[in-house]
């Protein structure tokens, strides 16, 4: 019998044993298989120097949860598996996490290079938050590699990426920009959420920090708020600091939730991407499509690299209806197995608009600047039956259609003017 005394080495074994045991190869008390929640607010000691080389870190222990707790310590260790990290931190929210790296990395004087196409809350921390406290923030066309590379060269101090995008899954060739950033002496972040650890390591491109917001596909149940930072321990020993002063710590009820949901990350992400790939296929020939955004479509601008990077090309699907916000409005409500809601990652199937969910803290003419169509939908494809989805998208169009060519009927015989689709449907 192997001794689980202490955590053992399992970095040779596949991501789904990893997802499964990684940070759990311990004996908890009461012989528990199951990590234990320890709510406690605060670990005693009788002997005081004992104590004093715990607090100053010469001793493994905990002192106080807002800077570390069991539980919390387990979910930081699985990650750290996943990612083939040396050490994470974890946060009460994936913007938690994502402001914490922000506010480590930079001070005033300071530059960030980025892209436009981050997440609505990162956008937001770019153009309000970071600029308040003295940081030159750049933000590039996403898909424009050679203006991020110039941009790059003329100092930065951090360089943070997110791909593939949300919500119009735009790929960045991780490689190529760390190379550029390396040469420039800057810090690589990279937002890996969408990916998830399964598909994509960042690290293992050359990227320094990676985040993830766990409220997604590491939880994977849309019943919990986290976030997760990893990378090398000299970087990883500044945003614990940050997060132990600043205070935006993980709960330990929402780590046991994440260390949950990750075991059948492997499992989940298999049969999404599965839909995934097949809902893409058929929006490809619906009419009342205008474009369909995957990265595993040999059509996708951004396939090759993402063959390259990529191990799987994920569970997010976006498309443009003809028509906009008018049959966004007309289809959604239609679909039986699916939640019209602002989030991504869970077992069931979401959709929803851009306009109402990655970016709603942004105004109309701020989503057409960053060319978000009102007639974007975002899918994030559940675990149920691939046919199940697939039946119930088509039957949503087919009534879709029908309302449609009603409406511009009874439209055209009151001659109105004003028609409400541009299509032929
Ligand atoms: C949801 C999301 C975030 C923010 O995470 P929260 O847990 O909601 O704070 C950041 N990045 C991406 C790509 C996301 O999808």
């Amino acid at each position: 019998m192997k001794s689980k005394t202490e955590v053992s080495e399992i970095g040779g074994a596949g991501k789904s044993t990893k997802a499964v045991w990684g940070g759990e190869q311990i004996t908890h008390p009461y012989n528990a298989t199951q990590t234990p929640i320890v709510v406690s607010a605060a670990y005693g000691y009788d002997d005081i120097d004992v104590w004093y080389d715990v607090a100053l870190g010469k001793s493994p222990g905990f002192i106080y949860s807002r800077m570390s707790n069991p539980t919390v310590a387990t979910l930081e260790a699985k990650i750290c598996e996943l990612e083939n990290a040396e050490s994470a931190v974890a946060f009460s929210s994936g913007m938690a996490a994502i402001s914490g790296v922000l506010h480590t990395f930079l001070a005033s004087g300071g530059r960030v290079v980025s892209t436009r196409d981050s997440y609505g809350g990162t956008n937001k921390i770019f153009e309000e938050f970071l600029p308040r406290m003295g940081v030159e923030v750049t933000l590039c066309d996403t898909l424009d590699h050679e203006a991020i590379e110039r941009e790059i060269a003329r100092g930065c101090d951090v360089l943070y990426l997110e791909t593939p995008t949300n919500p119009t899954l735009k790929v960045l060739d991780i490689k190529r920009l760390v190379a550029a950033a390396k040469r420039a002496g800057a810090l690589v972040v990279a937002d890996n959420t969408f990916a998830t650890p399964l598909n994509q390591n960042p690290l293992a491109l050359g990227v320094d920090v990676v985040v993830h917001s766990a409220t997604k596909f590491l939880s994977g149940h849309g019943d919990v708020l986290g976030g997760l930072v990893c990378g090398a321990e000299t970087l990883m020993e500044k945003v614990r600091h940050y997060r132990e002063i600043n205070g935006a710590s993980l709960d330990p009820f929402s780590a046991y939730l994440i260390i949950r949901g990750m075991k059948t990350l492997a499992l989940r992400l298999r049969q999404q991407q599965q839909s995934a790939r097949a809902l893409a296929e058929y929006l490809c020939t619906e009419p009342l499509v205008e474009s369909v955004n995957y990265p595993g479509l040999p059509s996708h601008p951004g396939h090759a690299v993402a063959c390259a990077q990529m191990q799987g090309f994920g569970a997010i699907v976006s498309f443009v209806v003809i028509g906009g916000m008018e049959t966004v409005k007309v289809l959604l409500p239609r679909l039986q197995y699916a939640h019209c809601a602002g989030n991504l990652g869970a077992v069931e199937t979401i959709y929803g608009p851009a306009r109402t969910t990655s970016h709603v803290e942004n105004t109309l003419e701020e989503r057409l600047a960053l060319g978000i169509s009102e007639g974007l939908v975002r899918v994030s494809v559940g675990i149920e039956e691939t046919e199940d989805l697939l039946a119930d998208l088509k039957q949503a169009f087919d009534f879709t259609r029908a309302q449609l060519r009603n409406d511009s009927q009874s439209n055209s015989k009151n001659t109105q003017t004003e028609r409400r689709t541009e299509v032929e449907i």
